[in-house]
């Protein structure tokens, strides 16, 4: 996974849809790619303002997994039983938690797989 705020490829395309094409002596350049041409320091910089929260959307996305497998596991080993039921709906709760904690986050930062 990667985003803006770690990926220079993506941050530039973000720069080259942000901001208006260069005319340079007639010709026509983007906006990111020619910051990162000419300034790879302030390119950097503009990169490093956008924080990368790509580990904590995977570490949430690999917890919302073991849940799953849990609540998986759940039921095939014991079923119709209330406490098992409440088991379920907690850990199904939680899951549903840490999904909306991603795509927060993936909406915020651009993210891509
Ligand atoms: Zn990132």
């Amino acid at each position: 996974m990667v985003c803006i705020g770690c990926d220079e490829d993506l941050y530039e395309e973000m720069l080259n849809e942000s901001y208006p094409e260069a005319d340079v002596c007639g010709y026509n350049y983007s906006a990111g790619y020619l910051l990162r041409q000419i300034d790879s320091i302030a390119f950097r910089c503009g990169m490093n303002d956008h924080t990368c929260n790509c580990e904590e959307i995977e570490n949430k996305q690999a917890e919302v997994e073991k849940i799953e497998e849990d609540i998986e596991r759940i039921r095939t080993e014991a079923k119709s039983d209330d406490e098992v039921k409440e088991m379920i709906d907690d850990l199904e709760a939680t899951a549903e938690e840490l999904e909306d904690d991603i795509s927060t986050l993936k909406e915020e930062g651009g993210y891509r797989e």
